[in-house]
């Protein structure tokens, strides 16, 4: 019988590609979400699917259904849309992850947590390996997310060792595709966005921070690679592509990418934002012969053409 696999934050960014995946692979997919921060778009090219199902749900509320796999990915992800409300970030992460883990061990199901490279806060170890604890200030603007999601960890890894259920822990890097929203603020979105419409491209400080940028196809690929494999490892496992980039290479990128006469305007750099960010990616090498595939240059033109054909492309944030 097909198994059955619960994608929360199914009809986001990240997480409608996962529906996609897993369904191609001949799984049954509950997607559940409040569409917070996603949107029933995402997966509207699903609704004639019969192995599909969209649950309007929010994780803060435990939830009760079968399952064989329990993928985690419902949290906001854009640090302005983390910002909004914080206290319900943090909830979101912690209880709404308990929740989840809880329907996990009733079904006896592997359990999947989208964690993220943010448990390396501003780190002072460069490229960033999974041994690296990190450097998070914990009552900084951030903290929402990146002490909600280090609890989280947390939880995974006592489920894992008192209640021997079955968990998976990524540690996601900065990644970028079709599907993200247009206004969620993140840095590619706003740097295509603005480019598309001749606005000035807001670099926030003097852009000389670096981030590594992963192709969302790749990524899947290594969800889908460590979620199958036999129990045994259980990550966290980084998955990103080490190629890294300032803020002013990006911009200067996607400028000549859309042909874009859009000019370089400067904005104050948020509170606590990293410096430099980098996945070191040896382990996932190791265990899974997995390395992103798609170069900057390729993915920036596939997400562009996918901006480039929405109806109504709106503003960035
Ligand atoms: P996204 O905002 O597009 O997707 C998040 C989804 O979760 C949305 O559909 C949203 O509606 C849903 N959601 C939020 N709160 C919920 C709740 N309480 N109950 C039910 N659904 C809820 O973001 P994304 O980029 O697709 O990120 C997905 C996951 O991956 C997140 O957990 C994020 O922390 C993690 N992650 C993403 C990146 C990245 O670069 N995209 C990097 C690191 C970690
Ligand atoms: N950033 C920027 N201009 C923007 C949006 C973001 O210069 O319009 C910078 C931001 O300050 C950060 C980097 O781009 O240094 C990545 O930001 P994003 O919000 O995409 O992700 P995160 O900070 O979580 O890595």
């Amino acid at each position: 019988m097909a198994l059955t696999a619960i994608v929360a934050g199914g009809a986001g960014f990240l997480g409608s590609h996962l529906c996609d995946r897993l369904l191609s692979e001949g799984r049954n997919v509950i997607c559940v979400d409040d569409l917070s921060t996603g949107s029933e778009e995402n997966v509207a090219h699903l609704a004639s699917e019969s192995r599909f199902e969209l649950l309007r749900h929010d994780i803060l509320v435990p939830l009760r259904i079968k399952a064989d796999e329990v993928y985690n990915l419902a949290c906001p992800a854009s640090p302005p849309k983390y910002q909004l409300d914080p206290i319900r970030t943090t909830q979101v992460c912690v209880m709404g992850t308990n929740n989840l883990l809880e329907l996990a061990r009733h079904n006896d199901a592997l359990f999947f947590q989208a964690s993220t490279s943010e448990v390396y806060g501003d780190p002072d170890v460069h490229p960033q390996p999974e041994s690296y604890r990190g450097c998070v200030n914990p009552i900084g603007i951030r903290a929402c997310y990146d002490e909600g999601k280090r609890c989280a960890e947390t939880l995974c890894f006592d489920y894992h060792r008192f209640h021997k259920l079955d968990v998976r822990v990524v540690r996601i890097f900065n990644t970028y595709g079709p599907r993200m929203a247009a206004d969620d603020g993140r840095v590619v979105t706003n740097f295509i966005n603005q480019a598309l419409k001749g606005e000035g491209i807001t670099i926030y400080g003097d852009g000389s921070q670096t981030r590594s940028f992963c192709y969302v196809d790749d990524l899947i690929d290594a969800f889908r690679l460590f979620a199958s494999a036999r129990p045994g490892f259980h990550g966290p496992l980084n998955t990103g592509n080490p190629e890294e980039y300032t803020m002013i290479e990006l911009a200067s990128l996607v400028i000549e990418l859309t042909g874009s006469s859009s000019k370089l305007v400067y904005r104050d750099l948020p509170q606590d934002d990293p410096q430099q960010r980098c996945p070191e990616i040896n382990l996932a090498k190791e265990k899974f012969g997995w390395s992103p595939r798609i170069g900057m240059r390729d993915g920036l033109q596939r997400t562009i053409e996918h901006f480039k054909s929405l109806p109504n492309r709106p503003l960035g944030y």
